[in-house]
């Protein structure tokens, strides 16, 4: 920060360095009438200062914001008897499993075990409510916070939403409910909301259950206007979307006045991760796995993808990955009471076969850091989560490449945004 920097400018450093992955908890930290989150012109949905910002807002949404602080899982949460895996982080069973009741298991992204889990809990009276997010009723092809009450309601929200999606918009109102509550967000998501633990003790007090999907990042706004040309439709045209669910991972669905379109999860994402076109906060994503959470989610399909033939029947089965005690007993009471079927134990080298992205990622994020840093810019704070040790295993040429890789992105144009505005104003 230079001395003569607005706070605002400071916020919008984060944006313009390809930092924000539009979680919204900047707005629900300085008040929605300070800042608010938008959709803009670029097609993703950032800040956008609507008021008197001051600096020592500016610097808790340092210290919260995922764009540039992540944390492993607190010392604390790290119990005897688990393990910590270099890529996995630490865990105390994994297992291969889906949702007890086939509705859920069919509707659900992968398995539905996240939507039985979340069921579970309201249905054991454990929680009063569950922040997490649903389609967006606004924009088809984002996701929008919610809090749901009920199966119905959590049923609703099942499924992966691949486009902008801001689930800590609405955090503070939700804490404010003095009710305990579970969260489910992706590994960022988990990671802002412990950040903001360290500066509002309701959150270790409220929030019970912190559940994730694994993730490899979401496709950026240019990717998904041109799965739309391809699929022949206008944006503006758009009156639902679905990205997956309905089997595994189920159709693409692709809803207009003028009826639906379907096509495979395939033809949105391509044959391989190397076509895949992620913000670039994805990119140097340190924990893509959802370290912080009692208990992470994923596919598993051999090889990270599934294939055209072996989708068209797939039930779905995940990977879950109980990290605390607490998500231990949770995976293990659900499957007593039917909530939760497991099939059989596995360990992180099947994880690494599942999640061939997550293990190439994981490895890369510190050289990766340090070419940001060699362009001067914000480095974020991953900690507590071996990138080093990682990086330190990997040849000096692969690291310097990934270095050089991060400074061309950065020089090239790739890893930058536009000052956020709202699209009304262009
Ligand atoms: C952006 C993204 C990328 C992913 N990448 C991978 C990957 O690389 N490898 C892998 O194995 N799995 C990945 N997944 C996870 C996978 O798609 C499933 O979500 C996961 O297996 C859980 O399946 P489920 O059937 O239990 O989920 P469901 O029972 O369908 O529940 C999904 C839950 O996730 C929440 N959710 C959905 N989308 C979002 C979002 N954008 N932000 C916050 N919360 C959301 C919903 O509110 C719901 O509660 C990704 C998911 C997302 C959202
Ligand atoms: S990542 Fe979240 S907290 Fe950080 S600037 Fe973006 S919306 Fe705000
Ligand atoms: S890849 Fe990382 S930064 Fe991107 S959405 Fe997933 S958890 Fe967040």
């Amino acid at each position: 920060m230079t001395s003569t920097q607005s706070a605002t400018q400071r916020l919008y450093d984060i944006v313009e360095q390809g930092l924000c992955i539009g979680c919204g908890l900047c707005e629900s930290v300085a008040g929605r009438e300070t800042v608010t989150m938008m959709k803009v012109p670029s097609g993703y949905q950032h800040p956008v200062v609507i008021g008197e910002l001051d600096h020592a807002t500016v610097d808790t949404i340092y210290d919260v914001c995922p764009g540039t602080r992540v944390d492993g899982l607190p010392d604390g949460l790290i119990s005897d008897g688990a393990t910590v895996d270099p890529v996995w982080g630490p865990w105390r069973r994994i297992a291969l499993g889906w949702a007890g009741d086939p509705v859920v298991r069919y509707e659900g992204s992968t398995g539905g075990v996240l939507t039985a889990l979340a069921q579970y809990l309201l249905n054991t009276r454990r929680v009063d409510f569950i922040l997490h997010v649903k389609a967006s009723t606004v924009e088809p092809m984002f996701g929008e916070a919610t809090l749901s009450f009920t199966d119905a309601d959590v049923l609703g929200a099942a499924g992966s939403r691949y486009g902008p999606t801001a689930p800590l918009l609405g955090v503070h109102d939700a804490l404010d409910r003095g009710q305990p509550f579970a969260f489910i967000g992706k590994p960022c998501d988990i990671g802002a909301l412990r950040n903001l633990a360290r500066h509002d003790s309701r959150v270790d007090e409220l929030v019970r259950y912190w559940l994730t999907p694994v993730c490899g990042g979401w496709g950026t706004p240019i990717f998904a206007r041109d799965f739309l040309e391809r699929m022949g439709v206008d944006a503006d045209e758009l009156t639902g979307f679905r990205y997956r669910g309905q089997g595994c991972p189920g159709p693409t669905r692709v809803e207009t006045a003028a009826g639906a379109v379907e096509a495979h999860y395939l033809d949105y994402w391509g044959d391989d991760a190397s076509q895949w076109s992620l913000p670039w906060r994805c990119k140097i994503c340190p924990d893509g796995i959802g370290e912080a959470a009692d208990i992470a989610a994923s596919d598993a399909w051999p090889g990270g993808a599934p294939t055209r033939e072996g989708s068209v029947d797939d039930p779905g089965t995940n990977a879950i990955i109980a990290r605390t005690i607490v998500g231990q007993e949770l995976m293990e009471a659900a499957e007593r009471d039917g909530a939760l079927v497991i099939e059989r134990d596995v360990g992180p080298a099947e994880m690494s076969e599942f999640q061939p992205h997550q293990v190439r990622k994981k490895v890369a994020v510190a050289p990766r850091l340090q070419g940001i840093a060699d362009e001067g810019r914000i480095v974020p704070r991953f900690e507590g989560l071996r990138l080093d040790r990682l990086a330190a295993e990997q040849p000096v040429q692969v690291n310097t490449s990934q270095r050089n890789g991060a400074r061309e992105r950065i020089r090239g144009g790739k890893a930058t945004e536009a000052t956020p505005r709202p699209v009304e104003s262009l």
